[in-house]
């Protein structure tokens, strides 16, 4: 199984370990074609983003993009943060037009001025055991739906780890809104139990590694583990049957 594309790439603007460079040319050599570039975003706690990180991360890709021997095409994306039971994610406004991928995601290490109001959101979802979890899954689903709804997210990632929610609900809203399921590489024990009801919906799929170091980029062997087991239709994944298409936010405005 061929895979062209990883749209879920850390680089050390984050947590990674290694530069948008060197990620970009391990990416050449492995033979991808494609990578989106998706740091963690403005609450992240310790390795946030900030308007400086993005504004020289952007820089740089348009000067690789100018190379005109690059033979890659780099998406310049964020790994938002589902801040809490509203909804709400941490994308500031003035940075939404810039970005060409923007993803969604539950991460447990916020930033304090993220915890008072979302002790509960945060304390039993990011470090509970599953039966306490459990009992969160209509918060998060309305979490994520509320979410869909404000915002152009591209891609929710690594759904099912940590923050549970109801995935057939979430899977119909995905679809009307044209948004695509990660499977991440580094969690597909998570998504597995509810794969079926995944492909019985008809939501559009897309594969990401979720790369923080130099060799994880373009590894996809629990993806295809996963696509041959349950035979995924893989016309339907973007990466491998597909190319994938990202919502134009250049028009993006505040709703009052
Ligand atoms: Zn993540
Ligand atoms: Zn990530």
């Amino acid at each position: 199984m061929e895979i062209f594309g990883d749209y879920h790439i850390h680089t050390t603007a984050s947590d990674g370990m290694a530069s948008l460079v060197d990620q970009t040319k391990i990416a050449i050599q492995v033979g991808l074609k494609e990578i989106a570039v998706t740091d963690h975003s403005w609450h992240t706690l310790v390795s946030s983003m900030s308007h400086h990180k993005f504004a020289t991360q952007m820089e740089a890709i348009g000067m690789m993009h100018q190379a005109n021997d690059l033979d890659i095409k780099i998406y310049h994306g964020i790994e938002g943060n589902l801040l809490n039971r509203n909804g709400d994610m941490d994308i500031p406004d003035d940075i939404m037009p810039h970005l060409d991928v923007l993803a969604c995601g539950f991460h447990r290490y916020l930033e304090a001025v993220c915890w008072d109001k979302n002790m509960k959101y945060l304390l039993v979802n990011g470090f509970c055991g599953k039966k306490a979890r459990e009992k969160m899954i209509a918060t998060n689903t309305w979490a994520y739906l509320s979410a869909m709804e404000r915002y152009p997210i591209d891609i929710l990632v690594h759904l099912q780890h940590r923050a549970l929610v109801d995935i057939k609900a979430i899977c119909e809203k995905a679809k009307e809104k044209d948004i695509y399921i990660e499977l991440n590489e580094k969690h597909i024990k998570d998504i597995e139990p509810c794969i079926g009801d995944i492909i019985e919906s008809g939501v559009k799929l897309i594969v990401g590694s979720d790369a923080h170091t130099k060799k994880a980029v373009g590894k996809f062997d629990n993806t295809i583990a996963l696509i041959e087991k349950y035979n995924i239709p893989t016309d339907r994944i973007a990466g491998i049957g597909c190319e994938p298409k990202f919502k134009d936010k250049s028009n993006y405005k505040v709703e009052e």
